[in-house]
């Protein structure tokens, strides 16, 4: 794996049983670890994270940005989330940029919520969109969810596949069908202009 030899977007790179997602790669939903530039690809045996490193780097968002991501797996510790653009929460809640390629952020089960959090599948479920706090700088991104504008803000119903609406910061509703499912539910969930963001982002996402 020391050959200099460039890597391609979306090339697969290492499985997640072996290494952690780095700058420049993501993990898709079969657990292979793939780049997401032009780069050459860069294996620390170490820290066991890969990452492609292109000439143009990536400017990396700062401690305490607000990030929009989607939930990648949730296991029993912690929660991986698949990171995809930056968001302001002030003066009202914006969207300020899409990353250049998604970035891993891992939210351990102390960071989810102000409680003790038993089973994290009470918190957040595969594919659930979220908004999450940085509380570092370099990838994988350490992330938190516990102040109240942070957690699920799109969610789809387990038993038909509609969009859940808020019902209290610890539940969503689906409309359709009257399903009640635990979440960490964000106080911003409701908030149009995020919507918006989130429909063009994954237009292009084709998700
Ligand atoms: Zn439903």
């Amino acid at each position: 794996m020391g050959e200099k030899r460039l890597a391609m977007p979306g090339e697969a790179l290492a499985v997640e049983e072996e290494y952690v997602a780095g700058e420049n790669v993501y993990e898709d939903k079969r657990g292979y670890l793939r780049s997401s530039a032009v780069g050459l690809p860069s294996y620390d045996e170490r820290t066991k994270v890969v990452q492609v490193l292109t000439k143009k780097r990536v400017r990396l968002p700062p401690i305490g940005s607000t990030l929009f991501g989607i939930v990648s797996s949730v296991r029993s510790d912690f929660v991986t989330v698949e990171l995809y653009g930056i968001v302001s929460l002030s003066p009202t809640v914006h969207w300020v940029a899409e990353l250049r390629s998604a970035y891993t952020g891992l939210l351990a089960i102390w960071q989810i919520a102000n409680e003790y959090v038993k089973d994290v599948h009470e918190f957040y479920r595969v594919g659930d969109a979220v908004l999450a706090r940085t509380l570092s700088s370099t990838v994988p991104f350490h992330l938190t969810t516990k102040p109240p504008q942070y957690g699920v803000v799109y969610a789809l119903c387990s038993k038909c596949l509609s969009i859940m609406e808020p019902l209290s910061p610890k539940s969503m509703r689906c409309p359709v069908c009257g399903n009640v499912e635990p979440r960490k539910v964000s106080n911003l969930a409701s908030s149009r202009a995020l919507h918006i963001g989130l429909k063009r982002l994954m237009a292009q996402k084709r998700w």
